[in-house]
């Protein structure tokens, strides 16, 4: 793993390399490149032991063009200003991508969140969404879940919006629990994204899903759900893994019996028979489908020169350095890029917030259904795109869509003030 590749520079050179086939105005891609503002703030909570503890905390708004900032919020202790700069310039052009009406943000805290308390967890958020009151709203910038958050934190932070501003405003945030108005749908949504780019990546180059071996690296929300989703249409999960350690049985894994025993134990490692493999192992094994879901930086050009897999299909946001790019293309293996395969997440976030607007409630089917037209029409622009321009690989194809997306939009807006 290359910790020392930032992710920041990945996001403006993954930007240069689709300006090179568009003709759009080197001061726009300039203003492409960067944040248009990044909050840092140091929030001071009170531990349960009734000590204080001063955490840092950044809010990332890197481009409104396409309309309100939109993206996670992540608690991790590897959370730095330039990782949230890269994660919401990777928001904008995956909601480009998929053409839905945002632009991009992200937001994290730097903490491990294993070491507190839910009340101290709750104080944190809470602290933190105080910090974001001015600068989101339903029109302005709208969160969701990111690692290590999820449905609880969303909850807290509208809840906590709700009673500064004094109104309901179930929009201003997405990734909620059903009864805190979130959508049916949304908890699956990046998985299923996953699934669906897998199914059309193989369909275009003319190979079978059904009973392709597939290797996640990753077992949390996007990870696991995308297992199941692929075991459901017929692959054969082979591998997986998680913080702890990775798990490989040849003959198929259950994704939902190697959920439960992560639930009960804390890791997918120790589960059945299956043999032990590390990290490096799981993303080297010989199978046809290799889905990293876990975090930037998975795989370097020097890992790369050993990955066999013959696709990859980005669950996580950056798991390839754009040295991994090269050597995968190089090598033939297809890559279905993040900013398309997770972008289901921010979808059906998107259609949280078009339900949480209306007043109304679109049924689990539904979401499903127009999530699927919504990927099936992003990857067949990202394919005509690949064609029309002779581009390296699938990821410039996303960018040059996205990016000219996104520059049309701030040229029809006109540059002012
Ligand atoms: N954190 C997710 C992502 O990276 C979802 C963002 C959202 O729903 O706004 O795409």
């Amino acid at each position: 793993m290359s910790d020392e590749t930032n992710p920041f520079e990945s996001l403006q050179e993954q930007i240069d390399d689709a300006a090179a086939h568009l003709d759009v105005d080197d001061g726009v891609i300039e203003r492409l490149k960067n944040p248009e503002r990044v909050l840092e703030t140091n929030l001071t909570v009170e531990l349960d032991d009734g000590s204080l503890e001063t955490v840092r905390a950044y809010r990332s708004q890197f481009n409104g063009d396409r309309g309100p900032y939109k993206g996670g919020i992540r608690y991790h202790p590897g959370v730095t200003r330039d990782e949230v700069k890269a994660l919401s310039g990777w928001m904008v052009y995956k909601c480009a991508t998929v053409d839905i009406p945002y632009g991009g943000g992200k937001g994290g805290i730097s903490i491990d969140p294993t070491q507190y308390s839910e009340a101290e967890l709750e104080r944190i958020t809470r602290a933190f969404a105080t910090e974001l009151r001015p600068i989101i709203g339903e029109d302005r910038d709208i969160p969701a879940p990111d690692v290590n958050t999820g449905q609880r934190e969303m909850n807290w932070i509208k809840d906590t919006y709700e009673t500064l501003e004094n109104t309901t405003a179930p929009g201003v945030i997405t990734g909620k629990a059903i009864d805190s108005g979130g959508s049916a749908g949304r908890v699956e949504a990046t998985g299923r994204s996953t699934m669906f780019a897998a199914r059309e990546v193989f369909d275009w180059i003319g190979e079978q899903i059904e009973g392709a071996s597939v290797a996640v690296q990753g077992y949390g929300n996007a990870g696991w759900i995308a297992a199941d989703l692929l075991d459901d249409i017929g692959a054969t999960v082979v591998a997986v893994s998680d913080s702890a350690g990775g798990i490989h049985d040849p003959r198929g894994l259950d994704p939902v019996d190697v959920k439960d025993h992560k639930n009960e134990t804390g890791s997918v490692v120790g589960y059945g028979d299956a043999e032990e493999v590390s990290n490096e192992e799981l993303l080297t094994l010989d199978v046809d489908l290799l889905v990293p879901a876990a975090l930037e930086n998975a795989i370097d050009a020097d890992l790369a020169e050993d990955v066999q897999a013959d696709v990859v299909v980005e669950a996580a946001n950056g798991p390839l350095t754009p040295g991994a790019d090269d050597v995968l293309a190089d090598s033939n293996v297809w890559v279905v890029p993040d900013i398309l395969a997770n972008a289901g997440g921010v979808t059906v976030s998107y259609f949280e917030w078009v339900q949480n607007r209306q007043r109304f409630s679109w049924t689990e089917e539904r979401v499903n259904e127009e999530l699927e037209r919504v990927t099936i029409e992003a990857f067949d622009g990202l394919v005509d795109a690949y064609e029309a321009h002779d581009l390296p690989n699938l990821r410039t194809a996303a960018y040059v869509v996205a990016l000219q997306r996104v520059a049309d939009a701030y040229d029809q807006a006109g540059n002012w003030p």
